[in-house]
């Protein structure tokens, strides 16, 4: 039984415990806010660039640190040094792009009769985020910097499993000058401290990253005060590869292994054209068999543990022992393992194929030609990532517009930059996040008219 007044934080490569935080209750969300509608008042006022030059402070400061957050989300999510140090660098650099922006929040004059028209883009107020374990410091940062720029406070609700580098973070924000309360950090359950933030009346906005079930819910209870509502959710993505393809690249098992495959962009629907399904099999093959799988805090490894205990019984209930699959290894003793696998007889309309594992497995299935892959990479409540490889660039080009996600690569597994869109299509999501309108997301569109008429003669 968990403990309501606080969490445990795990290890997950160990199972032993990192540390114990007091989980906020819904009295200490409602005290956060309102010492953070103190302190976006203040900040709001702050001349943007003045805002900019204190987000830069923050990022130099996340950048002195750099190397002790990766190693903090080594210890509490069982990345690999690899990743944890492209986490804190990604937060660094939203830092750096959101401050830009906080000069570049532009309105607009529009022509109208009698007078001047203008814009202005004012921020929400207090924005509330909601993050998960998966990646604990780019989502934190993705929610919370751009609201910043943009005049607003944030109050962020890390996962429960994930709390230490978003706390962190929050160190690090007040050690950079950031006014007090601006950017506060509540851990705590979901169910307590996450639906106190999304039912006060005093946070504007919610941006919830996390699976599609709580962010339906997250929706509804948004819908009751009319707030606006960011969400960024679930995916089951496909790695749609015709024969043309450079196929060792088009397979690299990274592509749905990155992060122990707990990533809501892993290609996890491996989508093969049948003409090369023989050769496929054999490449994935050897891939799997030479992923390192071991201690993430090792610069060697290439794959660490999942979360937790329960995301492990999740991921086994996918694989039964006999299924047919390539697989590769994963240690024996402590830790929270699940070896590299690859489920080869699966159908495209079984539980595997359709459900998101949020695990190091994915289905491989065949197709026959350009359309049946399109009907077969559309053909799941999903939408938010998945690459296509071909060399034949008409084809990439109308396999591209035809899949709907919100982010696709062509000859390319990469899915996520600081300065480009990011958001899922259908039960994917809601909005955007990062990207030259990250800020906006953040504001509320004003228009003034100024009337030129002269007192009446
Ligand atoms: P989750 O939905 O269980 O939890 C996410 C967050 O919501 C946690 O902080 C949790 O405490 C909180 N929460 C839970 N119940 C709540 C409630 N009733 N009200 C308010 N908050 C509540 O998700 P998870 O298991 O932590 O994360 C994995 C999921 O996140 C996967 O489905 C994954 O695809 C998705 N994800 C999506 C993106 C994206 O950008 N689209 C990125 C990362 C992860």
């Amino acid at each position: 039984m968990s403990d309501p007044n606080e969490l445990t934080v795990l290890n997950p490569a160990t199972e032993e415990t990192v540390a114990t935080v007091p989980a906020a209750s819904e009295e200490d969300v409602a005290a956060a806010v309102a010492r953070a509608v103190r302190a976006q008042r203040t900040w709001a006022a702050v001349a943007p660039a003045d805002r900019a030059r204190l987000l830069r402070r923050f990022a130099d400061v996340v950048d002195a640190r750099a190397e002790e957050l990766a190693q903090l989300e080594v210890r509490e999510a069982g990345h690999t040094l690899g990743t944890a140090r492209w986490e804190a660098g990604n937060a660094r650099d939203l830092l750096l792009y959101a401050a830009g922006g906080a000069e570049r929040l532009l309105g607009r004059q529009i022509p109208a009769p009698g007078g001047w028209d203008v814009t202005f883009h004012e921020p929400l107020g207090v924005v509330g985020v909601i993050a998960p374990w998966n990646f604990p410091m780019p989502i934190a940062a993705w929610g919370s910097f751009p609201a910043l720029a943009a005049g607003n406070a944030v109050v962020l609700k890390p996962a429960e499993a994930t709390p230490l580098t978003a706390l962190r973070l929050a160190a690090l924000a007040l050690e950079a000058g950031l006014p007090e309360h601006l950017f506060q950090v509540l851990p705590g359950y979901g169910t307590t401290t996450g639906r106190a933030l999304v039912d006060h009346p005093d946070v504007a906005k919610i941006v919830f990253t996390g699976s599609t079930r709580t962010g339906r819910e997250v929706m509804e209870r948004c819908a009751r005060l009319v707030k606006p509502v960011t969400l960024e959710l679930g995916g089951k993505s496909p790695n749609v590869v015709f024969a043309d393809a450079d196929l060792t690249a088009a397979l690299d098992p990274f592509s749905f292994l990155d992060n122990s495959g707990q990533d809501c962009c892993a290609r996890t629907r491996v989508l093969v054209q049948e003409s090369v399904l023989d050769e496929a099999r054999a490449l994935l093959a050897d891939a799997l068999a030479a992923v390192v799988v071991g201690d993430p805090a090792d610069e060697k490894t290439q794959m660490g543990p999942l979360i937790s205990a329960r995301q492990r019984e999740r991921v086994r209930s996918y694989v039964p022992d006999d299924a047919p699959a390539l697989r590769g290894s994963a240690p024996d003793g402590p830790g929270f393992w699940f070896p590299p696998t690859v489920l080869t007889g699966e159908r495209h309309d079984s539980r595997a194929a359709r459900e998101e594992i949020f695990g190091p497995v994915a289905v491989l299935l065949p197709f026959t030609d350009e359309q049946d892959a399109v009907r077969l990479a559309n053909d799941t409540p999903y939408g938010l990532s998945g690459s296509i490889w071909t060399r034949d660039v008409g084809r990439a080009l109308r396999v591209s517009q035809a899949v709907r996600a919100g982010n696709l690569s062509v000859n390319s597994h990469s899915s996520v930059r600081y300065w480009t869109p990011f958001g899922g299509f259908k039960q994917s999501g809601l909005g955007r996040e990062l990207g030259p309108d990250a800020l906006t997301a953040f504001t509320a569109t004003k228009n003034v008219f100024i009337s030129t008429e002269g007192p009446a003669q």
